[in-house]
């Protein structure tokens, strides 16, 4: 360890980042986390953690804090289709105690920071990395500005969970934006949303959708996510382009009237990205900075933090072993295939569904006749059930025949 500052620099400290430094510093690494923001901070996202993921937080031993911070148990999704018709993809219903939780970023995230924080890693806030420092063909460390102060700061393994557009991925130049879809979310809070104390909702419209995910302290999300080109090119403020968004969508407009927003709108886009390679000499990604689709399935959080978990046991390995090379470090990206593939895919479809109104209003139709279809889908998109029971041809048969 001689000459270097850490055994492994996490870059980022969202739930990808946390996660990864806490299951390291458990398992005896010196970790040292750098984040340039300093928490509590908010996070442009619709803040709705699926059921898995709300599972994989009480596994981390955090249920009585979550509950402290008022966050939100929602036993469904009521998902709107274009036409009006609709379908409750009911996660307990799937599995007994399903729920997904509805809880602000600004506070979930200080949660797991904290978290990481107290099982022993290094935290730095304020600290923003600039690039990735190669040496001999391979990450030894990071550059980063500390309190306007440049330094390099070594580690033999950097795990870059710097999220969408990673200055890790990107100064190795493994960025790559994704051709479709391309989206820009925008999100705010509001106070007086009506009739939402179970479940939150999802409503499609034609090229858009929105979301509604009560949080913590009576606040709920409201998401509107559509074409980023529209975003760019609109001829009025973002404020009057998100509320025009959202009167767009008719129970949306109902359910707000008489809301009231609560601070600004926050926007990210285009999301869909992925990095070319995830893992390679020195170096892991984990979360956003690995890859990201679209929020419409509600994964990202969940991913972040069960990715982390992934890569925690192969980089101690690789560092109990002193060897950081690509090729010892490479089944991360096998057990990420693994556990990722098929929720993929079954997001990759959704995507299809939400682009074609016709195709949506008739598998909304088919979904909310036909139980045992949507019982599946239910529990494939709470993360509850495995994700290839969606992609089996009985259960599309299921939901597609007339
Ligand atoms: C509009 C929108 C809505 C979404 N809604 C949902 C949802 O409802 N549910 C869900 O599960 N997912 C949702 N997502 C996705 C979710 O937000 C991400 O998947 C999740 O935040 C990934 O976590 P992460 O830790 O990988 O990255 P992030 O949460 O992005 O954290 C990255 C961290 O890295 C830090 N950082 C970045 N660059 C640097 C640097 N150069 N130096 C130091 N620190 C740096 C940042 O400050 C940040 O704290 C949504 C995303 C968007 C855009």
């Amino acid at each position: 360890m001689a000459g270097y500052d850490a055994e492994v620099i996490v870059v980022g400290g969202g739930p990808a980042g946390s996660v990864a430094a806490a299951a390291l510093a458990e398992r005896g690494r010196r970790v040292l986390l750098l984040d340039k923001a300093r928490f509590p901070r908010h996070k442009a996202c619709s803040e709705y953690v699926n059921a898995a993921g709300a599972r994989l937080l009480a596994d981390l031993g955090l249920e009585r804090d979550l509950d402290a911070l008022g966050a939100h148990r929602m036993e469904a999704m009521l998902i709107h289709a274009p036409g009006g018709r609709r379908f409750l993809a009911d996660f307990a219903a799937a599995e007994p105690s399903g729920t997904a939780l509805g809880l602000s970023r600004l506070r979930l995230d200080a949660l797991l920071l904290e978290r990481a924080r107290a099982v022993g890693a290094e935290v730095r806030e304020g600290a923003h990395v600039r690039e990735a420092l190669t040496e001999d063909g391979r990450v030894q460390g990071v550059e980063v500005t500390i309190a306007g102060v440049r330094e390099t700061l070594r580690a033999p393994l950097v795990i870059g969970a710097d999220g969408r557009h990673g200055v890790v991925a990107r100064s190795l130049g493994l960025e790559c934006a994704l051709r479709w879809p391309r989206r820009t979310g925008l999100v705010a809070h509001y106070r007086g949303v009506s009739g939402l104390d179970r479940w939150g909702e999802m409503h499609v419209g034609a090229g858009c959708y929105a979301g509604l995910a009560p949080l913590e302290e009576g606040l709920v999300n409201v998401a509107f996510v559509t074409g980023s080109a529209a975003v760019a090119n609109r001829a009025e403020p973002l404020e009057a382009f998100f509320e025009r968004g959202l009167a767009g969508l008719p129970e949306v407009a109902r359910k707000l009237a008489g809301a009231e927003r609560v601070g600004r709108i926050r926007g990210v886009g285009p999301m869909a990205h992925r990095a070319r390679r995830v893992a390679g000499d020195g170096f892991l990604l984990v979360g956003d900075a690995a890859s990201f689709l679209d929020p419409f399935t509600g994964d990202g959080v969940y991913e972040a933090m069960r990715g982390a978990l992934l890569a925690a046991p192969i980089a101690d390995a690789a560092l109990r072993v002193g060897d950081v090379s690509a090729e010892r470090l490479a089944s991360y990206r096998d057990v990420r295939r693994c556990a990722f593939w098929a929720k993929r895919r079954v997001a990759w479809l959704v995507q299809g569904f939400i682009s074609t109104p016709a195709l949506m209003d008739y598998a909304a139709d088919r979904l909310d006749e036909r139980g045992g279809a949507r019982e599946t889908l239910s529990g494939v998109l709470g993360g509850l059930r495995p994700a290839r029971e969606a992609l089996s041809p009985v259960f599309l048969a299921r939901l597609l025949r007339p």
